[in-house]
């Protein structure tokens, strides 16, 4: 291992020690804003990175509804739960599916009037190692940005107006970084438009995932100039996380008592069935940050890029 990666490997150890101390602490009644009446919805939430965000934050005493595409994995995920002593239900959910979504957001608003905290963490990845496939390009842009964004779009009108502000947090990825060294959109002129607020818009973002799907139909995309490892993938968690700060500008004149705080974060390399449980985290570990974001007392952060606890350049 090269001089760099070693301090950089190094460096990342050392923070993921910090945090597992700072994870030891328990939040001081004057952070603590929620109560059990405090309602989050985890989507993707019958494994892996999504299953343990929702333990952690029902483990911090608040009312967390775990959503499963298919309702009876759903249902067997929360026996981890019960012995917990935890606040928690359990909803069928398929981000890809309006009619699905629709009824969430409908028996949600019955049973509990709201949400305060929508984490999107569903996703999907169909290359593995230093594989590179686009066979399932559509798919993958489909449920990681378009069924992120329709949830989004769901969920806001539902989200309880409060003193301490709704949270929304999308589980994303560094290699949908815009700015990266690596991996990133080769057209320069795209970079600044999807980088600058005044520029950014809903349908720039759209324009630029279609005509990456289109190239793939058309067997171009090779020589499109997109990011080079995983690159159906990373096209779909660029797009979340330029609407991650589109949507934080478009809620951030709401006003108090209104207000919905946005951030995306990358967990890092997990050991879940997405990874072939190759990472070099646990999904508790790369659960923190989501935990941490969802919690956050600091109303002024929104429309922010974390790893580790610590904000990153998009
Ligand atoms: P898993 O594959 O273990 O879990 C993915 C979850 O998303 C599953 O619950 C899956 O449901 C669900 N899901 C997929 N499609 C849909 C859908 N259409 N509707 C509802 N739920 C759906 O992966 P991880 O826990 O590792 O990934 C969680 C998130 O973290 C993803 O957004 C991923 O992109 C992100 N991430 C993961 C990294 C890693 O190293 N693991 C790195 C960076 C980001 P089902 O069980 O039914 O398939």
């Amino acid at each position: 291992m090269s001089g760099k990666k070693e301090r950089n490997k190094e460096r990342r150890e050392k923070r993921l020690q910090e945090i597992s101390l700072l994870r030891t602490i328990a939040y001081s009644d004057h952070q603590r804003w929620w109560s059990q009446e405090t309602v989050a919805v985890v989507t993707g939430a019958n494994r892996g990175i999504g299953f343990e965000i929702a333990r952690q934050l029902a483990g911090h005493g608040l009312t967390v509804i775990l959503t499963s595409r298919n309702i009876s994995v759903g249902i067997e995920a929360t026996k981890g739960l019960q012995e917990g002593g935890f606040s928690y239900d359990v909803h069928q959910l398929d981000i890809l599916d309006g009619e699905s979504i629709s009824a969430f957001v409908e028996w949600i608003k019955q049973k509990y009037g709201g949400i305060d905290i929508l984490v999107n963490n569903a996703g999907v990845n169909y290359n593995l190692g230093f594989d590179n496939s686009v066979e399932f390009a559509r798919q993958v842009v489909d449920t990681n940005y378009y069924g992120t964004k329709n949830m989004i779009k769901a969920m806001i009108p539902a989200m309880k107006p409060s003193a301490a502000g709704a949270r929304i947090v999308n589980v994303s990825s560094r290699l949908g970084r815009l700015n990266g060294r690596r991996n990133r959109i080769q057209d320069a002129t795209l970079r600044e438009k999807l980088t600058n607020l005044e520029t950014l818009s809903e349908e720039l973002i759209d324009r630029t995932v279609s005509s990456f799907l289109q190239q793939v139909e058309d067997e171009t995309w090779q020589s499109g100039g997109w990011p080079q490892t995983f690159t159906d993938y990373s096209v779909s968690k660029l797009a979340v996380n330029a609407y991650t700060r589109l949507v934080a500008k478009e809620l951030c004149d709401r006003p108090q008592g209104e207000k919905i705080y946005i951030n995306c974060y990358c967990p890092g390399w997990v050991k879940t069935a997405m990874t072939g449980w190759a990472g070099n985290i646990s999904p508790e570990v790369a659960a923190d940050t989501g935990v941490w974001l969802s919690l956050l007392s600091d109303q002024a952060i929104t429309g922010k890029f974390f790893a580790e606890r610590r904000e990153i350049n998009f």
